[in-house]
């Protein structure tokens, strides 16, 4: 089952957020759409705190959600080696739940 909310990148304007390759671009997560479809059931994104941006660098989208936000997510169990941080103590994506921070 998919949804379709906004697109996080963005914040639902279709432009590149960061104007990376020229100011009218089109925004790379919606192609210029503004909206992304997610796979249900999802969970907001605890690696970039849903806003699409990786937190190591902001001009890129985040790693984990691909800078949708919001991650496909069958489990509501926290990861036991993040803590439902989503991070490694070196700040990538934990390496168990990917960065999820909820894992079976
Ligand atoms: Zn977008
Ligand atoms: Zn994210
Ligand atoms: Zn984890």
């Amino acid at each position: 089952m998919t949804k379709i909310i906004e697109c996080k990148y963005c914040s639902g304007t279709g432009k590149d957020p960061f104007d990376l390759l020229s100011a009218i671009s089109e925004c790379l997560v919606c192609n210029g759409n503004g909206q992304v479809n997610i796979q249900e059931p999802s969970v907001p994104c605890i690696y970039c705190l849903g806003s699409g941006r990786n937190p190591l660098g902001a001009r890129v989208t985040c790693i984990v959600c691909g800078g949708k936000g919001n991650n496909h997510c069958e489990s509501n169990t926290k990861c036991i080696q993040c803590k439902g941080t989503g991070k490694s103590s070196d700040g990538l994506p934990c390496t168990r739940c990917k960065g999820v921070g909820f894992s079976k």
